[in-house]
């Protein structure tokens, strides 16, 4: 009998939860293994894939069965894959004929196009059932008892992690895929009702899965390859296993005994990196939280990045929405981590707050991005580093209170201004303090091919690296910093081969410019870094030249 069952990947992207490539979502994993344990062969698709080649319809009209997963609750750009569009899943919906078909995921709770639009709850047509809740709950209880419907359980999802591990080696990306790993699911800040923006209050307060059921996962995911993790399902990693309360303390030695066992479940692995971490833990509880950073720092891969949902520096705004801190938490929790994880290794900072802003919140008023501008400004003026500073407009979801209470649309110019203060003001002396000229980044991917290739090492935010040269797609090189953008870096293959390169990226090498460019391709080849020099005289790249 035909048991092929295909999980065509729509992405999902959550305020706690990363599934856009090369991210895989852990719903994949335990949907896949949902369906291993009904006796399906499951096949994975991404809707990328799908869209550049279309007639790949054909395979899932073979399929006995056809899982969607699907659903973006917080606005973002990507560079490594655009998650279906509502329009594209109805359209799928109604073009695959043959097997049953379900979908779930966050576009359960509802769909919107972009930030600043509301998401509405709509039926999604083209489907035999939404699965509500989680999804391979709800498709095991369809599957079992045609019930599409289920709330999370640990104690049945953690065996289908395992069982279900092996569909990463199907990603496109792979072995490059990054294994969005999960540890905890609902938020503590919920007990008073939550930001007034997140969906994460809807699973209610937090639940932790056991160090044993993550670790056990960890093993089966490098068995099959895999050797990129990012602890990013959880909407605060410091909390991880801590007691109750809105605001509970860290406990540092189960942080040591989850990241320590990650690292002993995956001894090959290359990235370990963190995601969301509330400033407020830190700042409240400021003795604890330093000794659970250096637990993360001892066990994790350096360039890592503690998110931090800031969200305004504007009391006003953070009291009429119920945001989980105030402005001088935020910053003394930018502090802590630069002293905890400003030290570098293989070239980088080992870890550095990133931040969020999130704008047409109620209450916001024009002095809220003047408020927002002078924290930025006292932050750099401080010396501190920040990775990065995502500013976005909300996304309201029907039952999150900004649904009916926020100021869209009101502050339009006075946003733009924020944005354009940011890339100029703030952006280019952050990266100019994180990523000096010199800094060899190791293993950038090429994710965008052109004359002016892109690329990204693995990681969590990981910084766009601009290599102005023709590199084949995922090709993998270390790149030395050569120059700034706006919200990336400039950089050239290592070793740089200054008697090969082009014209193109000869002009930005440090020392050279376009001026010296004729009289550096006039002397070549050059025998030795000394003559070199004598054209273009010393720089930060030297170490990083072969000749
Ligand atoms: S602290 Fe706020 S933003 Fe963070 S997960 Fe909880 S409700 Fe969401």
């Amino acid at each position: 009998m035909n048991r092929t069952a295909v999980i065509l990947d729509g992405y999902v992207d959550e305020p706690a939860c990363l599934g856009v490539p090369p991210y895989i979502s852990p719903y994949i994993r335990t949907v896949a293994g949902a369906l291993i344990a009904h006796g399906f062969s499951p096949q994975y698709l991404t809707i990328d894939q799908l869209r550049n080649e279309p007639l790949r319809t054909a395979d899932l009209n073979k399929a006995r069965l056809f899982v969607m997963i699907a659903g973006v609750t917080v606005p973002g750009k990507y560079l490594g894959g655009t998650p279906a569009t509502l329009t594209e899943i109805q359209q799928i919906g109604h073009m695959v004929r043959g097997p049953k078909k379900v979908i779930g995921g966050p576009i359960g709770f509802g769909y919107s196009g972009e930030g600043g639009q509301k998401a509405v709850r709509q039926v999604i047509s083209g489907f035999d059932a939404l699965l509500t809740g989680e999804p391979a709950i709800a498709l095991d209880n369809y599957l079992t008892e045609n019930d599409p419907a289920g709330l999370l359980d640990y104690a049945r999802t953690d065996q289908w992690s395992i069982a279900g591990s092996g569909i990463i080696a199907q990603h496109p990306d792979f072995p490059y895929v990054m294994c969005e790993l999960e540890t905890a699911r609902g938020c503590s800040h919920g007990a008073t009702g939550g930001c007034s923006f997140c969906t994460e209050p809807f699973y209610g307060m937090p639940r932790y899965r056991t160090i044993p059921a993550i670790t056990a996962e960890v093993a089966a995911l490098h068995r099959h390859g895999a050797r990129h993790f990012r602890v990013g399902r959880q909407p605060d990693i410091l909390a991880y296993g801590a007691g109750s309360g809105e605001y509970p303390a860290p406990e540092p030695e189960k942080l040591d005994a989850l990241f320590g066992g990650i690292r002993a479940a995956a001894p090959g692995l290359a990235t370990l990196h963190i995601d969301n971490t509330n400033p407020a833990t830190i700042a409240r509880h400021e003795d604890a939280a330093r000794e659970a950073l250096r637990a993360i720092i001892r066990h994790h891969t350096s360039g890592d990045v503690a998110a931090f949902g800031m969200e305004t520096a504007d009391p006003a705004v953070v009291a009429a929405n119920n945001l989980k801190a105030q402005e001088d938490e935020v910053f003394r929790a930018i502090e802590i981590v630069n002293e905890e994880g400003g030290k570098r290794r293989d070239n980088v900072p080992e870890l550095l707050p990133g931040l969020n802003f999130v704008c047409s919140l109620a209450g916001e008023t024009e002095k809220t991005y003047d408020l927002n501008e002078q924290f930025l400004d006292r932050v750099l003026k401080a010396g501190l580093l920040v990775r990065r500073v995502n500013i976005r407009q909300v996304m309201p979801f029907e039952g999150t209170r900004v649904y009916t209470h926020n100021t869209l649309g009101k502050h339009e110019r006075r946003f733009r201004q924020f944005k354009e203060f940011v890339r100029n003001r703030i952006d280019l002396p952050m990266l100019q303090r994180v990523f000096p000229v010199g800094t060899v980044l190791k293993d950038v991917r090429i994710e965008v091919e052109g004359d002016l290739s892109f690329g990204r090492q693995p990681g969590s935010y990981p910084i766009l690296v601009g290599l102005p040269l023709r590199l084949p797609l995922r090709t993998v090189t270390d790149a030395v910093v050569v120059d700034w953008g706006m919200r990336s870096v400039t950089a050239l293959p290592v070793p740089v081969r200054i008697n090969d390169l082009p014209a193109s990226a000869i002009r930005w090498l440090p020392g050279v410019g376009k001026k010296k460019v004729a009289a550096v391709i006039a002397k070549r080849p050059f025998t030795d870094l000394a003559a070199y020099r004598k054209v273009a005289g010393n720089s930060a790249i030297d170490a990083s030249m072969m000749f």
